[in-house]
């Protein structure tokens, strides 16, 4: 009953099961798993109707494209009567009139949203402590993270509480959390998903992405939501994918670039083993490998975190207890918006604004701001040489397996310095996927990243299906 959105909709087509069972039993598991701290809002009432009309819908012969798709959305993507809280004390009480594009289409095509899911608050995090509302955990072990920021998300997908959830990737956050549960989670090019009703924190680097636990119901979700927006300048110019419908092509040749081993020196033992192992089976199969140099890959993680701050500091100006939101209560006299940031952020947050506001300070732009500028152009276009010869890169999604709840809390950098592997691709723009690729030997879940030319958005889901089926025995997940 709790399988994949294509299987779900085979079995309502062919009149074994009803949509609004298939709720309730998504509702009661939601229950059932409420330790994971996965969910921040349940939307059980909006659901429960959303999904009668599906029936209705089924009933009369004209199901719509996701009809009946049951969807955990992050909680920083806007959903109109349904508070939406970027896991904030600052928005605690906020509830949008309007609906995130991307909401809007799903809900347009037939998609039932469940709830609003736990994140790091306003996105900042890999670890999904940094939530106002409690940290989320692992379902594999609840003691460990679920990864972060769309913790809550993969959490959702990998527990069987909805068919598909979305998020939000600014440096790795649908990744990171998707390769720490065990499903996939993909980031589509830059301008490809519209960021409309999408709490921004590096409006550059920012893009929803869709975690779900086959490649089909990723292309399903992304065919429906993506395509030009007029309320998005940033959005291509383009109709919506067509990724569905192309993913069973098996490619003729797939020839993938491998890192060299000096950029996996500093991983951990067992995720450099699983790199590997799943490369070893690639080569096997007859695809073809060329280890290749990323140059500037040092530069990746600090490139990052100067432009994301810089952008996240000029973005929360608007949270200032004078709009919307939050205002704290001050004494006759006492300043408003220093009294409601102070109470309204949580510690990393405001660590972010600090280090964006003073990067972008007049003495220290040159030295950092617009260094970082020059470094993530130069970033671009090292890749962009690198898949002139390739059809996608592999590696791995983090540096590091799960760890355990507060083992980075205390340590800001090795925190950000387990974005490694995610930032790049936010930097470059281009589109990336993590895939399930086995686990630790203590039963914890490991994931390997795809990553493609810019705008490859359909080749790099045709790739993923073709790898994950490949290191599955050839064997379809389902
Ligand atoms: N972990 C990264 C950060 O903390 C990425 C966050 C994200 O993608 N939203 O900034």
């Amino acid at each position: 009953m709790t399988g994949s959105y294509a299987e779900f909709r085979r079995r309502r087509q062919a009149g074994e099961l009803r949509c609004r069972d298939v709720v309730e039993a998504f509702l009661h598991r939601i229950e059932e798993y409420r330790d994971l701290n996965a969910f921040i809002t349940v939307a059980a009432d909006d659901a429960l109707r959303a999904a009668e009309e599906s029936d209705a819908r089924f009933d009369a012969g004209t199901p719509r494209a996701l009809e009946g798709c049951v969807v955990a959305v992050k909680d920083n993507i806007s959903t109109r009567g349904i508070r939406t809280t970027c896991a904030s004390r600052m928005l605690e009480n906020f509830v949008p009139v309007y609906d995130a594009t991307a909401v809007e289409r799903l809900k347009a095509a037939g998609a039932v949203i469940i709830g609003k899911t736990n994140l790091d608050e306003f996105a900042m995090g890999s670890s999904n402590e940094h939530s106002a509302f409690g940290p989320a955990r692992n379902p594999h072990h609840p003691d460990y993270v679920p990864g972060g920021s769309s913790g809550g998300s993969a959490i959702a997908v990998a527990a069987r509480l909805c068919h598909v959830a979305l998020g939000s990737d600014t440096g790795g956050s649908v990744r990171q959390p998707a390769a720490f549960c065990g499903v996939i989670g993909f980031k589509p090019s830059y301008g490809r998903i519209s960021r409309y009703g999408l709490v921004a924190f590096a409006s550059s680097l920012d893009q929803i992405g869709i975690l779900a636990q086959t490649v089909e119901d990723v292309a399903a979700v992304f065919d429906a939501i993506s395509g030009h927006d007029p309320r998005d300048a940033t959005t291509l110019p383009e109709p919506p994918t067509q990724s569905l419908a192309a993913l069973e092509e098996v490619p003729e040749t797939l020839h993938v670039g491998i890192l060299p081993e000096h950029i996996l020196r500093d991983c951990h033992e067992e995720v450099r083993e699983c790199y590997q192992h799943h490369l070893a089976l690639l080569r096997d199969a007859g695809v073809q490998l060329t280890t290749v140099e990323i140059p500037y890959s040092s530069a990746w993680v600090p490139t990052y975190y100067v432009i994301a701050t810089a952008e996240a500091s000029s973005n929360l100006a608007r949270y200032d207890g004078v709009r919307y939101g939050f205002r704290a209560p001050v004494e006759e006299g006492e300043d408003v918006i220093t009294a409601t940031r102070t109470a309204g952020f949580g510690a990393e947050v405001k660590r972010r604004i600090m280090l964006g506001t003073y990067v972008l300070s007049a003495g220290y732009y040159d030295a950092y701001y617009r260094k970082a500028q020059r470094a993530r152009r130069l970033i671009a276009e090292a890749y962009a040489r690198a898949f002139a010869s390739l059809h996608v890169l592999l590696l791995p999604t983090s540096p590091v397996p799960p760890f355990r709840l507060g083992e980075r809390l205390e340590d800001p950098v090795a925190m950000y310095l387990a974005d490694y592997f995610t930032v790049s691709a936010n930097l470059a723009g281009i589109p990336a996927v993590s895939l399930p690729a086995g686990k630790t030997r203590s039963g914890l879940p490991l994931g390997l990243q795809l990553q493609a030319p810019y705008g490859a958005d359909e080749a790099l889901l045709r790739y993923a299906r073709f790898c994950l089926q490949l290191w599955r025995g050839g064997q379809d997940l389902r």
